[in-house]
């Protein structure tokens, strides 16, 4: 399985899955249709599958004509979800499998950027010694969603389970928003020499129009903000010791910034 990064509307990442093989693909997150349509004509594949996280327009906005175009593609998301995803078929729960190819996916239910995401975790096989995390708006790089149905709670938990997966984990999010995300964790961290030395590899990055999706998980768990409310830094900022009131108040701030 071979993933290719699409860029659409300001500032979205669509995830095309292919397997040249049997000349499949399958689409995470179709804010679009026309990229992912022009892809499908040049790998010469068919689309089999659109897995979808969560119902937000610029996740699901290419559903509609990506049906028309193959209308026997099948269509995934949240059981949380049922009647916001066009033409959803799936309705998917915590612990369901879904297959593309020869990989599976686990679903994960992480609410708190809406009530019903889901992020599709592949781990890794025989053949791919790394893991694929399609984590739609929950982790970006660097950062994690705004928290527009859920609470920090909810998120707590629901970026505790993204972050028990392995470091070799490649983070596939739906965003690029991985600039801003470091200068937050810049400002909250100045003497943090790691976050440091990650704001100028992105910065450099960024400055020649390199995508900075996907990063590794490992990269994640020493670097992102939101996903260290266990680490002193941040319960000194955040003066609190509690992982959820860290977290919220972390979170408050980057609404803020
Ligand atoms: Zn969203
Ligand atoms: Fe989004």
């Amino acid at each position: 399985m071979e993933v290719q990064r699409l860029p659409a509307l300001s500032d979205n990442y669509i995830f095309v899955l292919h397997e040249p093989q049997q000349k499949i693909a399958a689409v995470v997150d179709p804010a679009e249709a026309k990229p992912v349509l022009n892809l499908l004509n040049q790998l010469d594949a068919e689309l089999v599958a659109i897995f979808n996280t969560h119902h937000h327009f610029d996740h699901v906005g290419g559903n509609r004509e990506l049906k028309r175009h193959y209308p026997q593609a099948v269509v995934y998301g949240s059981a949380e979800d049922n009647g916001r995803i066009p033409h959803q078929e799936v309705f998917l729960k915590e612990g369901d499998t879904v297959t593309f190819a020869n990989r599976s996916a686990q679903v994960l239910f992480v609410p708190g950027h809406t009530k019903g995401h889901i992020a599709y975790y592949f781990p890794p096989t025989d053949q791919a010694e790394i893991g694929e995390l399609f984590a739609g708006d929950t982790m970006f790089v660097g950062g994690c969603g705004r928290l527009f149905e859920g609470t920090p709670n909810q998120m707590v938990e629901s970026l505790g389970k993204l972050k028990a997966l392995p470091d070799q984990t490649r983070l596939w999010c739906a965003h690029e928003y991985t600039l801003k995300n470091y200068k937050f964790a810049l400002n909250v961290e100045p003497n943090n020499p790691v976050v440091q030395e990650r704001y100028a590899e992105v910065e450099r990055a960024r400055k020649q129009g390199e995508a900075t999706v996907p990063s590794l998980l490992e990269q994640e768990k020493q670097t992102n903000p939101f996903l260290r409310w266990e680490d002193q830094n941040l319960q000194t900022v955040t003066e609190s010791r509690d992982p959820v009131k860290t977290f919220g108040r972390l979170r408050s701030m980057k609404d803020r910034f």
